[in-house]
């Protein structure tokens, strides 16, 4: 998963691998001493380290979970960063603050660079909104399908929208807008590995380019 991944073209295949090969492994031709026709290019990796991302939303995929299927429940856990990149997570003893475990994550930014009121403080507002009873668990208790990790991040995300003014987005909103594409890509990415660890190559078909016109007339 360290490796990055790079992606070229040959005869009509897009050939995904951690380093362009002396020869095409579909067609068997010689790269040596040429240039290949598009520059490979490399397919950015979808997994940061939480705690290098500061105020950001953060998802936490286990390995045996299955990305593709997330849909909003408890299988995956989730959390909010501080300025520091310390992790607020709700679990069922409370709200933890984590300085490690959150190396290899799916990140959203929460806040642009120059939104100087809100980052001063969202430290503030984050410690605030922990320590509410609603997370306390002597007060309220957790539970798997409604009063969860996720919902913990997403009613944080909504009070930070209040503060400026903004609507609140509804869970399957912000699921489906800002949750579900990168879930999709950490997914494909982690499949690629999978199979370049495997094989060496990962090989499709090219998707078809279009035409260039000029030559038809
Ligand atoms: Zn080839």
């Amino acid at each position: 998963m360290d490796k990055s991944v790079i992606k070229f073209s040959h005869c009509n295949k897009d050939i995904y691998c951690f380093f362009v090969p002396e020869e095409c492994p579909e067609c068997g031709v010689s790269f040596s001493g040429r240039r290949l026709e598009d520059a490979p290019i490399s397919i950015p990796n979808p997994f940061t380290n939480g705690h290098k991302v500061p105020c950001s939303f953060l998802v936490a995929p286990t390995e045996g979970t299955l990305l593709g299927d997330f849909d909003g429940g408890s299988d995956l856990h989730t959390g909010i960063t501080n300025t520091k990149g310390v992790v607020y997570n709700y679990t069922k003893t409370g709200v933890r603050k984590d300085n490690i475990g959150w190396e290899k994550c799916i990140s959203v930014p929460l806040v642009q660079p120059d939104m100087y009121n809100l980052l001063n403080q969202w430290d503030q507002y984050l410690e605030k909104f922990s320590s509410a009873e609603m997370w306390d668990p002597l007060c309220q208790k957790f539970d798997e399908e409604k009063h969860n990790c996720y919902n913990y991040t997403l009613a944080f995300i909504n009070c930070v929208l209040a503060a400026q003014g903004k609507r609140s987005l509804s869970k399957e909103e912000f699921t489906q807008s800002f949750v579900v594409p990168r879930i999709k890509r950490a997914s494909k990415y982690r499949m690629l590995c999978e199979e370049i660890s495997q094989n060496y190559f990962y090989i499709v078909d090219s998707p078809l380019k279009e035409q260039d016109d000029a030559n038809s007339e």
